[in-house]
């Protein structure tokens, strides 16, 4: 029988994602919060989980490495998609794309002006493409984390990274001005795994369409 590996990172991804994969019938052996395994083996012998970072699991699934995958659409829109099938929206790890600037910056009569703007993120190639749609002129600068400190000590004029509750903005004097995309998690599928392993992969994304439906 053909083996099936499905890629995810730990933490909020690998939690929001237990549920559905227990609805599809697989049960990791081990916790990846626990274990320093990177394989997980599952109560299914032609199952097995890899915990990677959560911006590699699009670059896993493209080269077949992992047949299925789970990542924020923030992660798939830096990526790119290529080789990849995304068939459902898993609605889990829910969040927003958005600008943020310290309190008291006057984003809008800053646009308004036609001033180019210093934007620090970890998310470049979603922020290129959000202000060269708006027509506004940027300088990007990358990040790998933190980007919150990045306006108070005048690195960037804005930032362009992931909110939830706002309490992280609030707690470190920003605020949100514009929201450039609704983020959640969705399952990919290496597009030739699809079609050599369709009879194990097709029951999971239908189990997985299934759950997701009465989690709604
Ligand atoms: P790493 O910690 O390896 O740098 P990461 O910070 O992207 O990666 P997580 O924080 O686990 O890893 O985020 C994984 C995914 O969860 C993100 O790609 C995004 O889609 C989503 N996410 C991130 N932050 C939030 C949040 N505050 N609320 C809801 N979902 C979030
Ligand atoms: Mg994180």
């Amino acid at each position: 029988m053909n083996s099936i590996t499905i890629a995810l990172s730990k933490g909020r991804i690998f939690e929001e994602t237990t549920p559905l994969l227990k609805a599809a019938g697989i049960v990791p052996l081990d916790d990846p919060e626990s274990s320093r395994k990177l394989i997980l083996d599952t109560n299914r012998p032609d199952v097995r989980l890899i915990i990677v970072r959560a911006s590699d699991v699009p670059t896993y699934v493209q080269y077949g490495a992992a047949d299925l995958g789970i990542a924020g659409k923030d992660v798939l829109y830096e990526h790119g998609g290529a080789g990849l099938y995304e068939p459902l929206d898993l609605q889990i790890a829910r969040c927003r794309m958005m600008v943020a600037v310290q309190n008291g910056f006057d984003y809008q009569q800053a646009v308004t002006k036609g001033a180019r703007l210093r934007v620090a993120t970890k998310y470049v190639q979603t922020a290129r493409e959000h202000f060269a749609r708006k027509g506004v002129h940027v300088d990007l600068i990358k990040l790998y984390g933190s980007m919150e400190l990045a306006p108070l000590v005048g690195l960037a004029d804005a930032i362009v990274d992931l909110v939830s509750s706002g309490n992280t903005l609030k707690a470190n004097d920003l605020v949100a001005v514009e929201e450039i995309m609704d983020i959640s998690s969705r399952l990919v599928v290496n597009q030739a795994a699809l079609k050599l392993k369709r009879a194990q992969i097709q029951p999971i994304l239908d189990t997985f369409a299934d759950a997701v439906r009465q989690q709604a």
